[in-house]
């Protein structure tokens, strides 16, 4: 009895390490709109909402939205270091899938994380995103097609995120306001 006690307690002491940094133990942030797809994901997700203002209040956006963002550290075929796509949608929820490549440091990854959550609040916000043909065009609306393909397209406010993040975590405010 004593011995499973032992073991249920290291188990929970090891979780709550994992999850909760000690810089960030007095306000633990809840987010289930952004999740990590990988432990790697999860960290980097816990380590932008700890480390960066802009990265909270895009998560806080998110949180509030009917949208649900996997993050997943993958290589995107043929394609940028990040991209952030619309995997289905039903009546009550979006999932978008955001990747970013795993060979980015971690600085690096943070700033792409915000540039990424950018793009998922701004398709947050267009409750008319659904499927591939309202997603390019809500994609035309915000922002520029960035090759010939026509298939990734680039928005002033993800550029403008990176930055700000870039700020963040340098720990000084960006000089022109992330413009
Ligand atoms: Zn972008």
């Amino acid at each position: 009895m004593a011995r499973n006690w032992m073991v249920a307690a290291a188990v929970m002491v090891g979780m709550a390490a994992g999850v909760m940094p000690a810089a960030a133990q007095e306000a633990a942030p809840v987010c289930t709109h952004v999740r990590g797809a990988s432990a790697e994901a999860q960290a980097l997700v816990a380590d932008g909402l700890r480390r960066s203002e802009t990265i909270r209040s895009l998560v806080a956006a998110l949180e509030a939205s009917d949208v649900i963002v996997y993050v997943d550290m993958v290589y995107v075929a043929r394609g940028p270091v990040a991209a952030t796509s619309l995997t289905t949608a039903n009546a009550a929820v979006r999932m978008l899938r955001v990747r970013i490549s795993p060979i980015l440091d971690a600085d690096r990854a943070l700033e792409i994380l915000g540039h990424e959550l950018q793009h998922a609040a701004e398709i947050a916000a267009d409750a008319r995103v659904r499927d591939a043909a309202s997603l390019r065009a809500h994609s035309e609306a915000v922002g520029w097609a960035t090759d010939a393909s026509n298939d990734h397209f680039e928005t002033k406010a993800a550029v403008s995120a990176e930055r700000l993040v870039r700020c963040d975590l340098a720990g000084r405010p960006c000089a022109d306001g992330g413009r």
